[in-house]
């Protein structure tokens, strides 16, 4: 089955061919600034060079059709007819407490997805906007939601109810959600996988490390804390948000420099993390050069990320009773050797000990990059948001058409 998978935000999308029998990408991509001058679509076919289009791309509606012509076109196509997009299956990021897993988009689903943008401001109503665009293109061909939050619901009350008044949470849904959730899935079963256990018998904690950052405690399956909350904001260092905070810091900044709802905002989640403590990027390869040549607040940044992994990782394992692997993912995961030593370091009375040679080899592969005597296994493992988004897509659309 192809399932176009779909991640939309403000002025992006991002879109990717799927093959699911073949479990690979036929074709990946994506257009950038709609609605602005200088808009342009990346694609990229699995057997051949990518291209880049350029055009006035006005809205989602406009983009979604750049996209599906790049698919046809006879140079750089992969499919011939619009028919052999079989279902398109859609990353929305907030599905509250109302969707515990992936569900076709009916019109009741979008009523419940408009209601949860109150939750999601930033997010949801660009999910919508994909939606829509997709509709519009696709009209006969299914649509489903997969949200990041769904993978998170089966979090114990406290793990995700705050120290507020309990009726914040019964008036307006205040408490931790958690985020990333197709990525903590998808690795933490690929650890199980590595590890050549059942995932119902291995306690792994997931390290999403991408632009946002959240780490999972992955109890047997399911995820029982998170470290991204109502918000993605809270938890870890990322690269423009501050993560954990005394939320006492924000009123009173927020009345010294007579800064608005907005600005407060905006310093928090724009102005913060690696790019605000250390003047010089949100980028951890920035980071890390500035460090190299003597910036010592670059270094201090490198130091807060790497310190706060380590204190989540510690917490999660006293949170499960134990813990069998960790998983470091997404492009700083993936990619850093230096962070994943710096927050393993100090972590032997866990059982992680890393191999020095094998962690420097791990770059955009998966690999168990532990010491072979060592206790708890620590894995690098690329993530892949968009297998997940497919095949829950597809499932959907079989039993569909399984039922009368
Ligand atoms: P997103 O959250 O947008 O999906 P990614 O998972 O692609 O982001 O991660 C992007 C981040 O990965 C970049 O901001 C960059 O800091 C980091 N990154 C990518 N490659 C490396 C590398 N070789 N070393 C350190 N960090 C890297």
């Amino acid at each position: 089955m192809n399932i176009l998978v779909i991640n939309c935000g403000s002025s992006s999308v991002k879109y990717q061919l799927f093959d699911t029998d073949r479990k690979m990408a036929l074709a990946k991509g994506d257009v950038a600034r709609i609605g602005m001058s200088g808009a342009v679509l990346t694609h990229k076919p699995f057997d051949r060079q990518g291209t880049k289009v350029s055009g006035e791309i006005l809205d989602h509606i406009v983009a979604i059709e750049y996209v599906i012509s790049i698919l046809l076109s006879p140079n750089h196509g992969v499919i011939k007819n619009k028919s052999e997009i079989h279902a398109v299956g859609h990353r929305v990021v907030h599905g509250g407490e109302e969707f515990t897993g992936s569900v076709l988009v009916e019109h009741e689903v979008m009523r419940q997805i408009r209601n949860l943008i109150d939750l999601a401001p930033l997010h949801n109503p660009h999910n919508i906007r994909g939606i829509n665009a997709c509709k519009k293109n696709l009209p006969d061909v299914p649509q489903v939601a997969v949200f990041d939050t769904a993978y998170h619901y089966k979090m114990p009350p406290m793990a995700y109810i705050y120290g507020l008044p309990y009726v914040m949470y019964k008036k307006y849904g205040i408490r931790r959600y958690g985020f990333h959730g197709t990525s903590h899935r998808y690795v933490a079963g690929r650890a199980a996988e590595m590890l050549g256990k059942p995932i119902d018998r291995v306690k792994v904690i997931t390290c999403h490390l991408g632009n946002g950052a959240s780490i999972a405690a992955v109890d047997r399956g399911v995820s029982i804390d998170t470290s991204m909350g109502f918000t993605p904001l809270e938890g870890l260092l990322m690269g423009t948000r501050s993560g954990d905070l005394d939320p006492a810091v924000i009123l009173h900044i927020m009345g010294r420099e007579e800064l608005s709802l907005h600005e407060a905002n905006t310093l928090m989640n724009k102005h913060s993390g690696l790019s605000g403590v250390s003047g010089v990027s949100s980028d951890m390869r920035e980071i890390l050069t500035a460090a190299k040549d003597g910036n010592s607040n670059a270094k201090l940044a490198f130091d807060i990320y790497c310190y706060r992994l380590k204190k989540y990782i510690g917490a999660y394992a006293a949170a499960m009773g134990g813990v069998d692997a960790i998983v470091f993912t997404a492009g700083v995961g993936e990619n850093s050797p230096p962070v994943r030593t710096a927050t393993c370091i100090g972590l032997a009375f866990l059982g992680v000990e890393l191999d020095e040679t094998k962690n420097e080899q791990a770059i955009s592969k998966e690999m168990d990059i532990s010491t072979d005597g060592a206790r708890t296994r620590v894995l690098a493992i690329p993530t892949n948001e968009e297998l997940v988004i497919a095949l829950d897509t597809e499932e959907i659309v079989k039993n569909l058409k399984q039922t009368p």
